[in-house]
């Protein structure tokens, strides 16, 4: 068994946990990959929501996911995640997936930063339902992914108060700091 990267684990979870009809977002599209899996999950019933800062991202998504033939399940906007809360109601998501950090390939100054990806999370904590998921895949191997990681575990953690549960996974033995999964899912 080959210990899956967290990207592969997060898609793995939600997997289980989103239904046909479902609304669920997709927090950073980046080139569509979780956008598409998202989609496939939801089936022809359901909607994904997918935000990116950077029209590139929005027009990467837009093509990988027309090229899997799931155009009608989808809305793009190209538009801050902190955002999210202008398009869905309250207590409606079933899943949230961010994959912090920047879009491979292209300019590494444009990416995740921390005030904005806690107020994504807060406005994603809102949105989703009693018993839905979260997912975060973080990189603290540069000094700023550091400083958002430990933020997002940190307020993370802290919903544990609220009866969040919540669960952390790394791969171990790498020379930097490797991604790690954060799997949480709000109280019923
Ligand atoms: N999930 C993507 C996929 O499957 O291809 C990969 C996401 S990539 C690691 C991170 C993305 O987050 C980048 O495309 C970046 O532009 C985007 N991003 C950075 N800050 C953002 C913000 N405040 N709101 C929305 N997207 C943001």
């Amino acid at each position: 068994m080959t210990p899956p990267r967290p990207t592969e684990l997060a898609q793995s979870l939600l997997r289980d946990t989103i239904h046909e009809g479902d609304t669920v977002i997709d927090a950073t599209a980046g080139n569509g990959h979780d956008t598409v899996f998202l989609a496939q999950c939801v089936g022809d019933g359901g909607r994904v929501l997918a935000f990116d800062l950077q029209e590139k991202a929005i027009q990467a998504t837009r093509h990988r996911v027309k090229a899997a033939g799931y155009s009608s399940r989808i809305g793009l906007f190209n538009a801050n995640h902190a955002t999210m809360a202008a398009h869905a109601a309250p207590g409606t998501v079933s899943a949230v997936m961010f994959n912090l950090g920047y879009l491979p390939g292209e300019d590494h100054a444009v990416t995740t930063e921390t005030a904005d990806t806690r107020n994504a999370l807060a406005a994603a904590a809102t949105l989703l339902k009693p018993g839905g998921s979260l997912s975060v895949v973080c990189y603290p191997g540069h000094p700023e992914g550091a400083v958002e990681a430990r933020e997002v575990e940190a307020w993370l953690t802290g919903q544990c108060n609220d009866g969040w549960k919540l669960a952390k996974y790394a791969i171990l033995g790498t020379i930097r700091p490797a991604p790690f999964l954060l799997a949480a899912r709000k109280p019923d």
